[in-house]
């Protein structure tokens, strides 16, 4: 007996440190990590000590949680739950309940982390482990944080502070400091964000926690770019990404670029990098990423007036939220069906699947709204079906944005409503579908003249056209609005058999100033209009232009 005892002994020493040498590798080496706790775990299945073989789940649903794989953290978390509970061990009961919070955390499903993480802390007062009792006060304070209570959050990070300090568990203290500095981040309190943020930096740079370090590195460029350091930010964001890079993180790579790109002042450089960014988070599948990078695409060919790339970009915006909204309800639905498997106790299967039966309902709601968006989003497309150029709705909101864009601002504008000329003479006199191939014919003109200068055109109805642009003069206006007369012209389009008549051609009305005179979309249209019906009653085939 003595004898199995001592080789007992031995055996759980050698569990413990196959499981440290597993927790040392889980953030660079996951898979390497994963074998350690199955080789951990056949181990413990000989001894048959249920509180170790605990240990071992929890090993491995660390590794899950690393690669952010919410069923599996769940899944070997409620293992290690069931041996946890068949020998009482409360500390580890503590750790299952800590992760099972985790998960539903990374989910999204707050309710429910916060259920667990407070079942973990009350479990917690039997023993003392500050360790985890950090960890979790943590975790509680990531909840309040992205439920967007953030006074809330931080009186729980600095509790998990102190106790990590107390005990001078310094790999906490790092990550508890960069929580913190990341709720000044968002508050925009971009000093106190640094400190904290600085803080953390230096104790991960002395132990190496490179993945962290990339983190943190990429939150103080944040916070230096909100306060206006343009050049440490780029410092910043570049030493993450050879951070990053040394461990192959593509996952914060992402995050780093996306950043990085707004430190470019040229909107081509922008986009080349956020484009980069968008192949990474298309590599790792990183959806949430990709929706935010997509919009921020799309405003930057809006602000360089390339509409018809910007509508591109912003309908894969849509799509990609659509997607992502389809796969939060699939990703809730199979988290609380992993809860069901472990459930045993009836009154705690009966609380899930009131919860079960809530998230149904939600989703329902949820899906319903994504039908509606979709139907709005296809009778209100943004393209003109006949001429394939960006609609009257399309003109509308561009021309909104772009003035809103430039409030306040030292920018000039100019926008012409050009309008064919006797066109009803012409389908009378050639058919309606006639009159459409010249529809066509003038649309892809004006749309070619708008392409080489970055200006935009669209089809405001019937056969008038709207075109914006960035004219800088006067005189560039008054220039503008007689070559679309002119290359109308060479179109050579006939308004009937005669030899002697002159082409179908257009009359134009323009308004040009400056963005702080010209500030509202109707003034602009009116005074356009105008113009155009001078143009009109003074004979037609003219461009009128007004100096605002
Ligand atoms: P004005 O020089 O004063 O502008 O004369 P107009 O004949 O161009 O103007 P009016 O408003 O009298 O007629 C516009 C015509 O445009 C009437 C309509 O048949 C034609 N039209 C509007 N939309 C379309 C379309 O989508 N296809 C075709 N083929 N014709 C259209
Ligand atoms: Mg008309
Ligand atoms: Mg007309």
């Amino acid at each position: 007996i003595m004898g199995m005892l001592l080789m007992n002994k031995k055996l759980s020493r050698l569990i413990d440190d196959m499981l440290e040498e597993a927790r040392a590798e889980v953030n660079l080496n996951p898979d390497r990590s994963m074998e350690l706790c199955n080789e951990a775990l056949a181990v413990s299945m000989e001894t048959g000590r249920n509180d170790k073989i605990g240990d071992c789940y929890i090993g491995m649903a660390f590794v899950a949680r690393t690669k952010s794989d919410k069923s599996n953290i769940l899944d070997y978390s409620f293992k290690a739950l069931g041996e946890y509970e068949k020998v009482n061990s409360m500390e580890g009961i503590s750790k299952a309940y800590n992760l099972i919070g985790v998960a539903y955390f990374y989910s999204s499903m707050y309710e429910e982390a916060i259920r667990y993480f407070l079942d973990g802390l009350n479990n917690l007062k039997e023993f003392s482990n500050p360790n985890l009792l950090g960890s979790i006060l943590n975790n509680i304070g990531e909840v309040y944080r992205e439920s967007g209570m953030y006074d809330k959050a931080l009186e729980f990070y600095e509790r998990a502070y102190e106790i990590s300090e107390e005990h001078s568990l310094k790999y906490y203290q790092a990550t508890i400091l960069g929580n913190i500095g990341e709720v000044y981040l968002i508050q925009e309190n971009h000093s106190k964000a640094l400190e904290y943020l600085m803080k953390s930096y230096g104790i991960l740079d002395e132990g190496k926690d490179l993945v962290s370090m990339g983190e943190v590195a990429n939150k103080i460029g944040k916070a230096q770019q909100i306060k206006g350091n343009v050049e440490l930010a780029e410092d910043y964001f570049k030493r993450a990404l050879r951070i990053l890079d040394r461990v192959d993180n593509q996952f914060y790579r992402i995050d780093v670029l996306s950043n990085l790109a707004l430190t470019k002042e040229d909107p081509e450089e922008t986009i080349a990098i956020l484009k980069d960014a968008i192949s990474t988070a298309l590599g790792v599948g990183a959806k949430k990423k990709l929706s935010d990078l997509y919009q921020k695409v799309s405003i930057q060919y809006e602000n360089i007036m390339d509409y018809r790339t910007a509508l591109s970009y912003h309908k894969k915006f849509f799509l990609i939220n659509q997607e992502i909204m389809n796969s939060n309800i699939r990703n809730r639905l199979e988290i609380l069906n992993v809860e069901i498997r472990h459930l045993e106790e009836k009154d705690r299967l009966d609380q899930v699947k009131r919860t079960l039966e809530k998230e149904l309902e939600e989703n329902r709601k949820e899906l319903e709204d994504v039908r509606q968006s979709n139907t709005i989003l296809e009778r209100e497309a943004f393209e003109d079906e006949l001429t394939e150029i960006p609609n009257r709705r399309s003109v509308n909101l561009q021309l909104k944005r772009l003035l809103s864009n430039y409030r306040g601002k030292n920018s000039t504008i100019a926008v012409f409503i050009v309008d064919i000329d006797n066109f009803k003479e012409y389908n009378d006199y050639w058919g309606h579908s006639e009159g459409d191939r010249c529809l066509k014919e003038i649309a892809k003109e004006l749309q070619a003249i708008s392409r080489r200068s970055g200006d935009m055109v669209g089809r405001y109805g019937g056969e008038e056209f709207v075109y914006i642009s960035k004219s800088s003069k006067f005189e560039e206006a008054v220039n503008l609005g007689n070559l679309m007369r002119n290359r109308i012209k060479k179109l050579n389009l006939k308004y009937d058999h005669s030899e002697t008549r002159s082409p179908v051609s257009i009359s134009v009305g323009g308004v040009f100033g400056k963005t702080v005179d010209l500030s509202e979309y109707s003034q602009i249209m009116e005074i356009a209009d105008r113009e155009l019906y001078r143009a009109k009653s003074d004979g037609r085939n003219r461009s009128y232009v007004a100096s605002v």
